[in-house]
């Protein structure tokens, strides 16, 4: 990665103030109200983390709030990949707060809102570094710690609709192709302040 350090913390408070998000750790009472919420995503299926998993090491974006582990809410330039996936939950939100809870909870809307928010990490390592990330969506998926169906002899599987979505737009990021509302604000950040730093091919 070409960014400096301190180009790399730039853009990640950029992207913060460009999409209206907030960051906080998982401490207090933002965090019960959260596990509250998450009591009620349950009663819908979303089967969802509890207890020390949930803070100590998943982040959580309610809103336009990125909630992270714990001890992990600085150096954010050090984190553009899953700030970049979690800006998109942001994104998300703010188009239509109605649309995405009513999608949220439902595993295909789950899906669908999964791949995109992966689909921006990965426009945005591959700008920077040239790669598309090795272990692609199966981290985050985990990370999130919540289940996307995968029963066996299940004919429309959530978690393999996912990876095909990300399989596509992989395609597309190869090609020079940026699509999301994430990728291109990197983009545009990116062109107007560290043009030498974009390393993977991007068309126009
Ligand atoms: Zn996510």
């Amino acid at each position: 990665m070409k960014l400096s350090p301190d180009q790399r913390e730039a853009l990640a408070r950029h992207l913060l103030k460009r999409f209206r998000l907030f960051v906080a750790e998982k401490t207090g009472l933002p965090m019960t109200l959260v596990a509250r919420a998450f009591d009620v995503a349950e009663l819908f299926g979303a089967g969802v983390p509890t207890g020390d998993a949930f803070v100590g090491r998943y982040w959580t974006t309610v809103g336009p709030v990125i909630f992270t582990p714990l001890g992990y809410s600085t150096a954010l330039g050090e984190r553009l990949r899953v700030l970049s996936h979690e800006a998109t939950h942001g994104v998300q939100f703010w188009r239509d707060h109605v649309a995405f809870l009513a999608r949220y909870l439902t595993s295909r809307g789950r899906a669908e809102l999964e791949a995109e928010a992966e689909r921006s990490a990965c426009e945005v390592w591959w700008m920077l570094t040239g790669t598309i990330p090795g272990d692609l969506g199966a981290i985050d998926i985990c990370r999130h710690g919540y289940a996307l169906k995968t029963e066996p002899g299940e004919h429309d599987d959530n978690a393999d609709l996912t990876r095909d979505l990300l399989e596509q737009a992989v395609t597309s990021i190869r090609a020079g192709v940026v699509s999301t509302d994430v990728g291109l604000a990197v983009l545009a950040w990116l062109r107007a302040e560290a043009p030498e730093a974009i390393v993977g091919r991007v068309l126009t």
